[in-house]
């Protein structure tokens, strides 16, 4: 059936109240307008993020929304001004944009873009002309992506043209928390061949930056974390050693700092805490480390005394791991066709999207890296 001009209906994971379980709901799905994209979703995974906006930041004005931003699929129909992009393309969407023609697109110095949902929009979760709709209500879009539905509509500069013999049940996690992690190794912390790294955190933005560390050529990664069920699989992508801060009466990054003389030469917080952001600072060696800020929280702040810093730290961010968000994407899918990439071994568990409030709940007790959760057959 050609659904191309016409509003398509179809299942979508709502949230009507902050902190309130998700409703599997039938929506209506707007017709692509310009410089837009309709999605057909098959494939989508719940990252850390979705459940901050869910149970953390109680948007008073946020909800309803249809959260979800780390998936892969085949694209449906295109708005006028789309040329890149055709029906049955497999695409990803990402959170960041990446338009190409503006100034931070043109600067290889960074992967800010204006068209960014938070600079265009007065927050993340504010969409007013949101093509989703449920009950005769708007529905908002979170991120510019909402990606627990079978539908979406997404702009171009959010979404990533993919190899077409690409598994969509697998490379949707390329969408957000690998490449964060491991372009937070890469391209941030710009780990060096034979350095130390400490890595705070293992889900799976964390053991994407262990594999960041591990193909840059770290010889000693330090996985921190303190759910110890995490270490086995942070071995496999390449930690060599394992610490759990409950272990230890002193603070974590004095740990660290005697485990290796001194400090490492670079530490990586995916965790989403003011009080790691500190530890993993503190954690590298005063004289050159580099510690890279990956987990999100805009609560929580954070302190540091001058000396902390003067004696010849970095102490630096990123969102996305640092990509150019639609090259990296494609070229995240490229590697992983050519495997030089893992990311089947991120996946602990595969549902359907009507099990999402499961699949919430294990990312909440961090009983599973990624669930992936078919919303159609590919
Ligand atoms: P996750 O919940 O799967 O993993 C977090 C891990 O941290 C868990 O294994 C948990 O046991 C561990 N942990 C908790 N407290 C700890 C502590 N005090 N010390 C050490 N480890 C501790 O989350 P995820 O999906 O991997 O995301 C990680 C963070 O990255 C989140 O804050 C998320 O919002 C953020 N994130 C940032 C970006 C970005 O662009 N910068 C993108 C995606 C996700
Ligand atoms: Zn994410
Ligand atoms: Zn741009």
């Amino acid at each position: 059936m050609d659904t191309a001009g016409k509003v398509i209906k179809c299942k979508a994971a709502v949230a009507w109240e902050p902190s309130k379980p998700l409703v599997i709901e039938e929506i209506e799905v707007a017709p692509p307008r310009v410089n837009e994209i309709r999605v057909k979703i098959v494939a989508t995974a719940v990252c850390h993020t979705d459940l901050y906006h869910l149970y953390e930041r109680m948007h008073k004005d946020g909800f309803p929304v249809v959260l979800g931003h780390e998936a892969a699929g085949i694209v449906e129909s295109v708005g006028s001004g789309v040329t890149e992009f055709k029906p049955g393309d497999k695409v990803i969407p990402i959170f960041a944009s990446q338009c190409a023609d503006c100034l931070f697109c043109k600067n290889p110095k960074t992967n800010h873009c204006v068209q960014t949902w938070s600079e265009v929009r007065e927050d993340a979760l504010t969409a007013p002309d949101s093509r989703l709709s449920c009950k005769g209500k708007k529905i908002l879009q979170f991120l510019g992506t909402s990606t627990f539905s079978e539908y979406t509509v997404i702009r171009k500069y959010n979404l990533a043209k993919i190899h077409p013999d690409a598994p969509l049940d697998k490379v949707c996690l390329i969408g957000c928390g690998i490449c964060t992690g491991y372009g937070s190794a890469v391209n941030t912390a710009k780990v060096e061949k034979g350095s130390t790294c400490a890595v705070f955190g293992l889900g799976a933005v964390g053991l994407a930056a262990v594999m960041g560390c591990s193909t840059a050529g770290a010889k000693r990664i330090i996985a921190v974390d303190t759910n110890p069920e995490k270490f086995e699989k942070a071995k496999i992508f390449g930690a060599t050693d394992f610490v759990n801060p409950k272990d230890h009466s002193k603070p974590i990054h004095e740990v660290l700092q005697e485990m290796t003389q001194g400090g490492v030469d670079f530490s990586l917080e995916c965790v989403g805490s003011s009080a790691v952001v500190e530890s993993a600072l503190l954690a590298t060696v005063p004289a050159w480390g580099v510690s890279v800020i990956v987990g999100y929280t805009r609560v929580q702040k954070f302190t540091a005394r001058p000396t902390d810093l003067l004696s010849g730290r970095t102490w630096k961010g990123a969102l996305f791991g640092g990509f150019k968000s639609k090259d990296g994407v494609t070229d995240m899918v490229q590697r992983y066709m050519d495997k030089k990439l893992m990311v089947d071994e991120f996946i602990t568990h595969n549902m359907d999207l009507g099990q999402i409030m499961e699949a919430v709940e294990l990312m909440k007790k961090a009983q599973c890296i990624r669930v992936v959760l078919k919303t159609s057959p590919q």
